[in-house]
């Protein structure tokens, strides 16, 4: 039983004020001028121009810098770094080489690169070998390490082979689609797949829709959807063909990964249902993972055919490979430049980044957002994203859940590692 005493003797939460000179509101596509944020513990606690600093709080000055909220890839795979070599950027190798523990310690380090460059929360969906992204979610949440808030897919469920073309030795006898894929055929298996995603730790669902020619009918894709529902979960569809997209749009699908067979008819069914794109727009300019003008051509096309249809689009990579020279969060910002060739407005390309990337990973009542009430994550930039976009390749602050992670460009995360799980063991 908790004694008023008990609750007394609790030390208050510690108090930060970040002076912010230009404060971004994504939402409005404007800025204000000399903001205070007050971050009381994880949460914001008051934002405004004539908000009084408490005596004793820790004051961080951004007064040369432009705050905005953390930003959000609704699309990546921290588990999984393909390589020009050994592999030659062939995923099947990579999960075949490196061991899911491995594995599991490339998404902790990829997480704090994601953290590094400024983005927050990340969608994390599947090709995570044994369930590394609910342990990477686990590792955050309990307190062990720092990183983005993670909402994570567990195993892609699919029908049978997953994305893989495996020999029927190999498939049969070695079971060699699992992990990475759930082989679910027929209802009940469907209904299992999903179950045990749940069971082990997703957060969302996450499904081939059409990755072999047998692929989900409309009504199997709605069977997922009802079944992710009674836990609370969205479902995303990777979506390669046009009859795919059609039955998933038409089973009213929550997103739909990489945009290769959206049509414009496809993306005019996506803006009357709300449908979330994660057009997963590749630019052609990462080393070592060559794309050709063609391909380019048809992802700016794509690009700015779902923005002039008004699709709801998020800022989504599948970047799940090493590029040399760059972290994971520097390659991911790369991508702007597919948003940019696109015609698209800085202030649009930010709006994808934050209030919608807050949308489809469903944290926007708590988090995204610089409001009271919200979770403190923030980060800061010189120079003016609404104007040129490209300021946000130069992160120099970062905060989350109220604490500094990086300070003048250099990462601080001291305050994140602990030897135990602070937060609790119950997160599961
Ligand atoms: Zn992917």
């Amino acid at each position: 039983m908790l004694t008023v005493t008990a609750v007394a003797a609790q030390a208050p939460a510690p108090v930060t004020a970040i002076r912010a000179g230009r404060l971004i509101d994504p939402e409005a596509g404007r800025a204000l001028t000399n903001q205070v944020i007050l971050v009381e513990g994880t949460r914001i606690k008051e934002v405004g121009a004539n908000v009084a600093i408490p005596a004793g709080a820790t004051i961080i000055d951004l007064s040369n810098m432009t705050v905005l909220p953390g930003l959000v890839d609704a699309h990546n795979h921290l588990a999984l770094t393909y390589k020009p070599d050994p592999e030659n950027n062939i995923y099947y190798f990579t999960y075949v080489m490196d061991s899911t523990p491995l594995r599991a310690i490339q998404a902790v380090s990829n997480g704090i690169q994601m953290l590094a460059s400024g983005f927050t929360i990340v969608r994390d969906m599947g090709n995570n070998g044994n369930y590394a992204d609910t342990a990477l979610r686990q590792g955050i949440e309990q307190g062990w390490v720092p990183g983005p808030t993670i909402v994570n897919s567990g195993i892609i469920i699919g029908s049978m082979g997953g994305q893989f073309y495996p020999t029927p030795e190999m498939a049969k006898q070695h079971n060699i689609v699992y992990p990475e894929y759930l082989d679910a055929d027929t209802p009940d298996e469907i209904v299992k797949a999903v179950r045990q995603n749940i069971l082990f730790g997703a957060k969302v669902i996450k499904i081939c829709v059409d990755c072999k020619p047998y692929g989900y009918t409309a009504d199997e894709i709605r069977l997922v959807i009802r079944e992710a529902a009674k836990a609370g979960l969205k479902v995303e569809g990777h979506v390669q063909t046009l009859n795919g997209a059609r039955n998933a749009i038409d089973a009213g699908i929550w997103s739909i990964a990489h945009g290769t067979a959206l049509t414009d008819e496809m993306h005019k069914l996506m803006a009357q249902k709300g449908v979330w794109r994660a057009g997963t727009e590749t630019p052609d300019t990462l080393a070592g993972h060559p794309v050709s003008p063609e391909a380019y051509q048809r992802t700016v096309a794509g690009l700015k055919n779902a923005y002039e249809n008004k699709v709801p689009l998020t800022f989504s990579t599948d970047a799940d490979y090493y590029v040399a020279g760059k972290t994971r969060g520097e390659v991911c910002l790369e991508f702007l430049k597919t948003w940019k060739d696109a015609g698209i407005p800085a202030a649009d390309i930010l709006r994808a980044m934050t209030i919608n990337g807050y949308k489809v990973s469903e944290t926007e009542k708590v988090r995204g957002p610089i409001k009271a009430g919200f979770f403190a994550d923030l980060i800061a930039v010189p120079g003016d994203p609404l104007q040129n976009i490209d300021a946000l390749k130069n992160v120099q602050f970062v905060m989350k859940d109220g604490q500094v992670f990086k300070k003048d460009g250099i990462m601080t995360p001291a305050a994140f590692f602990q030897g135990g799980p602070v937060n609790g063991w119950r997160i599961r």
